[in-house]
C-alpha cells in the first residue's frame, strides 16, 4: 500500500479524539467532479490540503479534515485523521466506522489503481481489527454521497476482495531500462559507467559477438589462402624432383 501520512502534507498530529472505528469502512465522494485521474498526483495532494482547509474554515469549523483516509486515482492512500479517530464524515458512524473518500464526483468512475488502493487499505485495517463491512455514506443519513457509481460498487461487492500486487512488480521494460543493475564488462569500465542497464549490456554483448565472428571468418580466409599457396609450392617442388 502506498500510504502518504499527514506529515507529507505538513500537518501536525490530529486534534480529533480516539474512537474504536472498527465496524467497517464507509465510502464517500466529493460531490463535484475533480478530474484528478487526468492530472498528476500533485493535484491530489493539493486537493487533499484544500479539503482540510475547507473543513477547518468558517463554513465547517471542524477540528481537522473530516475523513479518516482518501484513495486517489493514482492508487495512493492519503491519510486524513487516520485510523482510530473520531471523524466528521458520517453522523451515526463517526466513532464506530472508518471513512474513506474517493475525491471524485458523481460522473467519475474510480480507476483500477484507486479500487486496488481501497482494497489494500481495507486489508491493512482488517489487520488492525476492523470488520469487513463496506457501506456508503447514504446508508447513514439522507445524502447523494457517495454518488451512483461508487454506491453501485459498494452494493455489488466491487470494493471488496483481495488486492492485487502486480503493480508492485516492475515491468520487463522497467528492468530493461533500469540503470546500474549489471556490472559493466571490465574491458569497458575504465572511464565509463561501472554499472549498465541490462539493455546496454546485451547490445554490447551482441556487438562483441558480431566482431568476434567477423575476426574468425577473416582468419579462416587467411588460413585457406596460405594452405592453397603451400599446395602450389609443394606441387612445384614435386615437379622439380621429377624433372
Ligand atoms: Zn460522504
Ligand atoms: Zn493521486
Amino acid at each position: 500500500m502506498k500510504l502518504e501520512k499527514r506529515s507529507v502534507f505538513g500537518w501536525p498530529g490530529t486534534a480529533a479524539g480516539t474512537a474504536p472505528c472498527k465496524n467497517g469502512l464507509v465510502v464517500h465522494y466529493d460531490g463535484a467532479n475533480q478530474g484528478l485521474a487526468r492530472k498528476g498526483h500533485d493535484a491530489c495532494r493539493t486537493y487533499w490540503r484544500n479539503t482540510r482547509k475547507f473543513h477547518m474554515g468558517p463554513s465547517r469549523n471542524w477540528a481537522d479534515i473530516g475523513y479518516s483516509f482518501a484513495v486517489c486515482p493514482h492508487g495512493v492512500v492519503m491519510e486524513g485523521r487516520g485510523f482510530g479517530r473520531v471523524q466528521a464524515a458520517q453522523p451515526g458512524g463517526n466513532t464506530t466506522w472508518t471513512s474513506v473518500t474517493f475525491c471524485s464526483g458523481d460522473a467519475e468512475r474510480p480507476t483500477s489503481e484507486q479500487v486496488n488502493a481501497f482494497k489494500e487499505l481495507r486489508a491493512w485495517l482488517r489487520g488492525k481489527g476492523v470488520a469487513g463491512a463496506v457501506r456508503g455514506h447514504r446508508d447513514f443519513i439522507s445524502t447523494s454521497c457517495p454518488g451512483s457509481i461508487l454506491y453501485g460498487m459498494v452494493r455489488d461487492g466491487s470494493l471488496t476482495g483481495t488486492p492485487h500486487e502486480e503493480d508492485d512488480l516492475p515491468s520487463v521494460k522497467d528492468v530493461w531500462l533500469t540503470d546500474g543493475i549489471i556490472e559493466s564488462p571490465p574491458e569497458t569500465a575504465a572511464g565509463g559507467n561501472k554499472y549498465w542497464t541490462p539493455g546496454s549490456y546485451l547490445v554490447w554483448g551482441y556487438r562483441q559477438n558480431t566482431e568476434t565472428n567477423a575476426k574468425v571468418k577473416s582468419l579462416e580466409a587467411k588460413v585457406a589462402s596460405l594452405e592453397s599457396k603451400l599446395d602450389q609450392v609443394l606441387d612445384l617442388l614435386r615437379e622439380k624432383q621429377q624433372a
